[in-house]
């Protein structure tokens, strides 16, 4: 691997210069106002990338994981019924956690390539009249299909079915990147973590609480400790962590904030999307196809793309480390071996993004594959250099 070439895996993605700094910080008391000066920054810019005015954020020493867990353990009770769809490795270990918590999870099997069935979740809804489903978990991006799911439709079933329950969502790879609207789409819990959209290392747990939400922590009997929102809510009101924070990644992400205030959180969805088209016309272009199975779905963070029958799309990722010293996603789960992933998010220019393409492309005629040099670059390179001048992105 080398160390010079940007990162092509859906996380962790870039660090820019920046946040390498602010993440560099010497020790301060954690207990006083130094630090809240820190924190509360994180807290209302964090509100404003889920666009929720009311959100209750709570930010955690911990991952993406521990995020689910903060959601299931604060509002859900040993037996409560779950509705989720299984469509990726990501909504499998978010059900599989369910489980393991004794929750009676309600499973719709969806194929690897396609979205959450809006009109099967609603169906359920209607017949569960006994309200005894008390989530529904959604994963906005199935990071290992590249699948985006349309939130507002689960809303819709949701409300059309006249059914209670919350709705809790997996954002980790699509906040701070792709759009997330979590009033509009009445979201009662969306979780992320760090080191995606925001930029930063492994180590935050990222997590917006609906006032509904945050009340069913007052009669959930999950035990939760080290995730308890009670605490925590009563740790920043003191300017502090129930125990101690990771003070230079709580900095990363407040500069992180201020990075994606200043290019502008709407910029920052164009550019996703801007780079993703280019990546798009390329897979098109080699004459490959995506493992999401229809345009609405592509995702603008990660692309998976389907090798021919026969060949192991591990070996690109495997030669391009080897060879080109640069990193890109493997297969999981049952497309494994079949896809391999261009993590396409965080800190990235349309510059980077030919690069990688240039290599991923070398790549797959080294291995055999019947690509012609040039032809993804080249349609990447039309859509770059038709689109605007990407704003500021502090990728410095
Ligand atoms: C990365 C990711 C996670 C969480 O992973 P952690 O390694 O725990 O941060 C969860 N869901 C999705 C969709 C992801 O992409």
């Amino acid at each position: 691997m080398s160390f010079q070439n940007p990162v092509f895996i859906p996380g962790p993605t870039n660090i820019p210069e920046a946040l390498r700094k602010a993440c560099d910080m010497t020790t301060i008391d954690h207990r006083s106002s130094v630090f809240g000066d820190i924190l509360h920054p994180c807290i209302a810019g964090v509100r404003k990338v889920l666009k929720s005015k009311t959100a209750h954020v709570f930010i955690f020493p911990s991952t993406g994981t521990g995020g689910w867990e903060t959601a299931l353990t604060n509002t859900l009770s040993p037996g409560d019924g779950v509705l989720a769809a299984r469509n990726g490795m990501f909504s499998h270990r978010w059900i599989d956690m369910c489980q393991r918590h004794g929750l009676d999870v309600k499973i719709v099997e969806t194929a690897w390539g396609h979205g959450l069935p809006a009109d099967q979740f609603e169906d359920i809804l209607r017949a569960d009249t006994g309200h005894k489903i008390k989530a529904v978990l959604a994963t906005h991006n199935e990071t290992a299909t590249g699948v985006k799911s349309d939130i507002a439709a689960l809303r819709k079933a949701l409300n059309s079915a006249g059914h209670p329950a919350m709705l809790f969502v997996d954002g980790v790879s699509s906040i701070g990147s792709m759009d997330f609207r979590m009033d509009d789409w009445g979201v009662d819990v969306a979780v992320t973590g760090s080191q995606k959209g925001f930029m930063l290392p492994a180590g935050l747990a990222i997590v917006g609480f609906s006032g509904k939400a945050k009340t069913a922590s007052d009669t959930a009997t999950l035990p939760r400790t080290f995730f308890s929102i009670t605490d925590m809510a009563n740790g920043y009101a003191a300017d502090a962590f129930p125990y101690t924070p990771p003070v230079g990644l709580m900095n990363g992400l407040k500069v992180s904030l201020e990075m994606i205030a200043q290019e502008g959180l709407e910029n920052v969805f164009a550019r996703h999307t801007r780079i993703a088209d280019g990546v798009r016309a390329a897979v098109s272009a080699w004459g490959l196809d995506l493992c999401a199975v229809s345009p609405d779905l592509y995702s603008d963070t990660v692309s998976a793309i389907c090798t021919p029958e026969g060949f192991n799309a591990t070996d690109i990722v495997t030669h391009a480390a080897e060879n080109y010293g640069m990193a890109f996603g493997v297969g999981l789960g049952d497309v494994a071996g079949k896809v391999f992933r261009i993590g396409h998010l965080g800190s990235l220019t349309d510059a980077m993004m030919l690069s990688g393409l240039g290599v991923a492309e070398m790549c797959m005629v080294d291995l055999g594959l019947d690509i012609k040099l040039g032809s993804g670059v080249g349609a990447a390179q039309e859509v770059y250099r038709h689109g605007p001048m990407p704003a500021t992105i502090g990728a410095a």
